[in-house]
């Protein structure tokens, strides 16, 4: 009989309750699980994951577990374990910072890819402003870091930091002298009129290089200048050279600092050989001795 009794009392008590663990993290229950093992494994899982530009994941507090018995309607909280799990650790992400000078102004995704953009924004400024970029390896943490991954994003950021950060140039445009000479006349007032540049004279015949790197606007005869060459060089910067005595360059060529453009000259409003030099920054000249002949 008490046998019998022991009997149905088991099968009521395991009709009614179930073993589960109780899961703690940092002495806050959590919730109740069925597998532990299964848990251990995701964590586990979480734990190694690699994809992306995870480096590693520190979870600061690995659960506890601790075998009960509960009602058997109680329901598994797996999914919430994991989140709080995922909630309270710390995603270290490893990225390629692109530096100009010491700061980071841009990062992406893989050593290539930095690679490609520090070439491309070689090649773009090559001879006018003075590069100082390079990449770096970093480990983040920081979700904005990671977000802000755009590679043409990058691209366009660094362009407008090189070109903002180059005070030394116009415009981020670098200018180089373009001919050998004295300055016989100064950018300013002159006779009662405003003088746009400024004059360097020599031999009839002495080269003129462009000022930096850019395309052939203009070449021929306009006015008082005589024999004139304008270069483009972007951004709003254009280089005028007048008196010219040859032109060696057409319309549309693209030049750099080294390419002879011209000879110098006395062609148009001229007294004697020299080359009338003039810098326009978005249509307002300004005075080369600013950049040039300081
Ligand atoms: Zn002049």
């Amino acid at each position: 009989m008490t046998v019998v009794a022991t009997i149905l009392i088991f099968i009521i008590f395991i009709s009614k309750y179930k073993p589960m663990y109780k899961v703690t993290m940092a002495g806050e229950t959590l919730g109740y699980i069925t597998s532990k093992k299964e848990v251990e494994e995701i964590i586990n899982n979480y734990k190694n994951t690699k994809e992306g530009n995870i480096a590693f994941i520190d979870i600061e507090n690995m659960p506890k577990y601790e075998l009960n018995l509960v009602p058997w309607n109680k329901e598994d909280s797996t999914s919430e374990v994991l989140k709080a799990v995922k909630d309270t650790s710390v995603v270290t992400y490893k990225l390629y910072a692109i530096k100009v000078g010491e700061e980071s102004q841009a990062y992406v995704s893989t050593a290539e890819e930095a690679e490609e953009v520090i070439e491309e924004l070689k090649q773009k400024f090559d001879g006018m402003v003075d590069l100082k970029i390079n990449m770096e390896e970093i480990y983040t943490s920081n979700i904005e870091d990671i977000t802000s991954i755009d590679t043409k994003v990058a691209k366009a950021n660094l362009d407008n930091e090189i070109i903002d950060g180059s005070n030394s140039a116009i415009n981020g445009i670098i200018l180089s002298k373009p001919t050998t000479g004295i300055i016989s006349s100064r950018f300013g007032p002159r006779w009662g009129r405003s003088h746009t540049g400024i004059d360097i004279a020599s031999n009839t015949g002495t080269p003129i290089y462009s000022c930096s790197k850019g395309t052939v606007e203009f070449t021929g005869w306009y006015y008082g200048y005589g024999n004139l060459v304008i270069v483009n060089h972007g951004n709003g910067v254009k280089t005028y050279y007048g008196h010219c005595s040859k032109i060696y360059v057409s319309v549309g060529d693209t030049v750099t600092k080294d390419t002879v453009i011209a000879a110098m000259g006395s062609t148009g409003n001229s007294t004697g050989p020299h080359l009338h030099l003039e810098i326009r920054r978005n249509g307002t000249v300004l005075n080369p001795q600013n950049y040039l002949y300081k």
